[in-house]
């Protein structure tokens, strides 16, 4: 049911969504040691958020008949400059999960293969918000980073985040 070439590239995307974790778990860590517990918080829920795209791909993989195949995962950065840095590289990474988003929804494309460009749908909306929401914090960040008062009211903002 599921092509090969289709089932290579999702579980590759597997692989990518459980990096995504790992990096925003090291984030919030990071956030920690700086003090930030607010952050600490926001980022770990968006870890947990990574870990189940992960695990929507990995049940598609199952339903459509393939095999799935988990493969270790490089190592991620642990420590930021700043805050400003750490949403700057959450945008930057958000933008290249699109961009791997994108690249299979051609794959399935070109493999005529319909049932996976529909899965695939729920993932294209949902970058369009993560992009949309990593650009609104680093907008805000941008304004306030030298104003430790406004930071720390931004931190316990985020950590309102369920
Ligand atoms: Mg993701």
């Amino acid at each position: 049911m599921l092509h090969e070439k289709m089932e290579v590239a999702l579980n590759k995307q597997v692989n990518a969504e459980l990096w995504s974790a790992y990096l925003y778990l090291s984030m919030s860590y990071d956030m920690a040691n700086k003090g930030f517990s607010g952050m600490q918080k926001w980022f770990a829920a968006q870890a947990q958020e990574e870990f189940e795209h992960a695990e929507k791909f990995a049940n598609y993989i199952m339903a459509a008949n393939g095999q799935v195949k988990l493969s270790p995962i490089d190592e991620v950065r642990q420590e930021w400059n700043s805050v400003k840095d750490a949403f700057e590289d959450t945008l930057l990474h958000e933008k290249k999960v699109t961009a791997m988003i994108h690249n299979l929804y051609e794959i399935a494309l070109e493999l005529k293969d319909y049932a996976t460009q529909s899965m695939l749908q729920w993932f294209i909306d949902e970058q369009v918000e993560e992009e949309e929401t990593a650009r609104d914090i680093l907008d805000t960040v941008l304004k306030i980073e030298n104003a430790p008062a406004a930071l720390y009211m931004l931190d316990s903002k985020l950590g309102a985040r369920s």
